[in-house]
């Protein structure tokens, strides 16, 4: 386990801090770096090398994991005046396993390629729930030759590692992924409010749902009304779990994908619209399915 080489981790905010502690627990060493010098200290408490900035930690590490919030953290992290870009070394591994625009994935891997590098989009679905356990579906995109070195890595922080083709198809999938999970969220939101007001015990209208063809994964697995499910964020007044202006940017990248690719998204590009009221609403820093309080508040609809 020693003789693991370090592996730089960039962005240890709620997904990267548990991520980069399974790849310890996996007996890799860390190059640690985040723009907000608390989110490194933990790291450096246990012993990993804590640095001052991307260039730096490529400079120490030859594989990089990078977890940034949106398209322009990550161009920051890799092209930036202190970015990964400035001292990458040749045959270096990128993965950035951000969710961010696929056409800025493309753009950061030519970029990378020019360095004689490489560069792969790998967002995640689960959640930090899955973060913490380790159990991560990892969705991959780049040359297919350099998946296998990919997968060494990801498979310490997921349990599903699913190549999906050419550079930004990753990116692709996780977009495609969130946008139906903000409609069926906001779908289930709506049939329990819609049955709550019709008299129905909240907890047994779930059970029915979840015994018939409404089920999903927001009715049975995170369903957004308090009191109906234990250990989720609608039980804790909305905190944890993926914030309603994460949601908001995501159906932001399916919009402006589906503009270039001329595809029809009536419900994603209402879904967008929702979730950007909420957020200028006072919903922005709450779990995404605080959709349901945002429907019972809004007596306007
Ligand atoms: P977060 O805001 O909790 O953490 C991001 C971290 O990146 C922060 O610590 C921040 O300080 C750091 N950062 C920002 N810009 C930086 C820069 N230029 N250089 C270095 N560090 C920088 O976000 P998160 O919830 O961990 O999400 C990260 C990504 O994962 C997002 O793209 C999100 O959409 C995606 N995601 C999140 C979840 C979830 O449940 N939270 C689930 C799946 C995917």
């Amino acid at each position: 386990m020693a003789s693991k080489t370090p592996v730089g981790f960039i962005g240890l905010g709620n997904m990267g801090n548990p991520m980069a502690k399974n790849l310890m627990k996996h007996g890799y060493p860390l190059i640690i770096y985040d723009v907000f010098p608390d989110a490194c200290k933990e790291f450096q408490d246990a012993g990993e090398q804590v640095v001052s900035s991307p260039a730096d930690v490529a400079e120490k590490a030859d594989r990089i994991i990078t977890m940034l919030p949106t398209s322009i953290n990550a161009i920051e992290a890799y092209s930036g005046a202190n970015g990964i870009l400035k001292k990458v070394k040749k045959g270096s591994l990128l993965i950035d396993s951000s969710t961010i625009d696929p056409a800025v994935s493309k753009e950061l891997a030519k970029e990378v390629e020019k360095m004689g590098a490489v560069f792969m989009d790998a967002p995640v679905s689960g959640g930090v729930g899955a973060a913490r356990s380790g159990n991560l579906t990892f969705m991959v995109g780049g040359v297919e030759d350099e998946f296998a070195a990919a997968q060494e890595l990801l498979g310490c922080m997921g349990s599903n590692v699913v190549y999906c083709g050419a550079i930004g198809t990753g990116q692709a999938a996780k977009i495609c992924n969130n946008m139906l999970l903000a409609i069926s969220m906001i779908g289930t939101a709506e049939a329990m409010n819609l049955g709550i007001r019709l008299g129905l015990d909240p907890k047994l209208l779930a059970k029915i749902l979840n015994m018939s063809s409404g089920r999903c994964w927001s009715s049975d697995s995170y369903n957004p009304v308090p009191g109906v499910m234990d250990g989720v964020p609608s039980a804790n007044n909305y905190q944890g779990g993926f914030g309603a202006t994460l949601m908001a940017k995501d159906l932001g990248l399916a919009q402006d994908s589906a503009t270039s690719t001329k595809s029809p998204i009536l419900l994603g590009s209402q879904a967008h619209q929702i979730y950007r009221m909420m957020c200028a609403k006072g919903y922005s820093k709450k779990d995404f399915s605080s959709v349901f309080q945002f429907l019972r508040e809004e007596e306007s609809f």
